[in-house]
């Protein structure tokens, strides 16, 4: 995976880019961005870049040096990231450490990576520290970290990824050079997100469209309750007045917590594609159902589109947060929405 091979980023693929071809490599970078974009990925090719045999400052992505920094086993490359996450991605064992694995990163992690980086490096000319989930520095081990930005080791590049950099320190951020990294184009995530899970094109363009452009989100999401998505959204507008339709829709999608918040995640971006539809704009997330949007949007008006939204959400609310009935509030809200009509 080389820097050229990063797809969707090109904004910060091009600023990495430029910074190795003139050479002017600045000693901490900050990738800011949302989770599942490309950050890691991208950090990997840029150490690939700075340490490649074949292709410096490119990286071939297959060299010796290339093949390590990927199999995350270069000497010269020190990975650090919260112990939780170490054990999530089954780098560590729960037992590797004294209770619970910690979700944050403890001053003793940034001091034994300063220790390392005070080190020559082994193999390369230059050596690496890459700070996955930089937003868990806790405020001892940013203060530490703090002092190696401010006295940087020779031939040592550090990269800090964050998806929320507003949590590290003014000082920390000031002392780095930022790098955005926007959402993923929705084509893209649809795409890739079809390929790995194999689902069809418009359950993977829905999917893509609740990720919100973080192809790692969209590779998570339990699709399960999109499954039945068209089915729903029909039922949902053919429930009308009519009670008995309406206390089987409830009872059939309220079922349990789980199915209940699927049902009212597919109902918002339903309202949000009618909405669309309303001022005839494109980018609906249910590309099958765009017909019948059209017809639901001929027949409301946008206030009551806020409306409906709103319902949703405070649904939504009421069973995540304060325990309510998931089939009660379904019932709730049809017999709200039809009260509108
Ligand atoms: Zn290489």
């Amino acid at each position: 995976m080389t820097l050229a091979a990063v797809e969707g980023q090109p904004r910060a693929v091009e600023s990495l880019s430029a910074a190795l071809r003139s050479g002017q490599l600045h000693h901490a970078y900050l990738f800011g961005g949302p989770e599942g974009v490309g950050k890691e990925r991208t950090a990997e090719a840029f150490a690939q870049a700075l340490l490649c045999l074949e292709r410096p400052g490119e990286g071939c992505g297959s060299c010796a040096a290339c093949s390590r920094v990927a199999r995350r086993n270069h000497p010269d490359v020190t990975w650090l990231m919260p112990e939780a996450v170490a054990v999530e991605r089954g780098l560590a064992g729960r037992s590797d450490f004294t209770g619970t694995p910690s979700r944050e990163l403890k001053v003793e992690q940034v001091r034994a990576l300063q220790e390392r980086l005070s080190l020559r490096p082994l193999e390369a000319p230059r050596k690496l520290a890459i700070v996955v989930a930089a937003e868990s520095l806790n405020t001892q081990a940013q203060n530490a970290f703090l002092k190696t930005l401010e006295e940087p080791p020779p031939d040592t590049v550090m990269v800090l990824l964050a998806s929320a950099p507003d949590r590290l320190l003014p000082t920390i951020r000031s002392r780095c050079s930022k790098v955005h990294f926007g959402p993923l184009p929705t084509a893209l995530v649809s795409e890739r997100v079809a390929q790995a899970r194999g689902l069809d094109a418009s359950t993977a363009h829905m999917v893509a469209v609740m990720a919100a452009g973080s192809l790692g989100r969209a590779l998570e999401m339990d699709v399960k309750g999109l499954a039945r998505r068209a089915e729903l959204i029909r039922r949902f507008e053919e429930v009308g007045s009519e009670t008995r339709r309406l206390l089987r829709f409830a009872e059939e999608f309220g079922g349990s917590r789980q199915d209940a918040e699927d049902a009212l995640a597919v109902l918002q971006l339903w309202t949000r594609d009618v909405a669309l539809a309303k001022v005839g704009a494109e980018g609906l997330a249910n590309t099958d159902l765009a017909e019948l949007a059209r017809e639901v949007a001929e027949r409301t008006t946008e206030p009551a589109l806020h409306r409906r939204s709103a319902r949703i959400e405070s649904a939504l609310t009421a069973i995540t947060t304060r325990n309510a009935s998931p089939r009660l509030q379904l019932e709730r809200l049809l017999v709200e929405l039809m009260e509108e009509r």
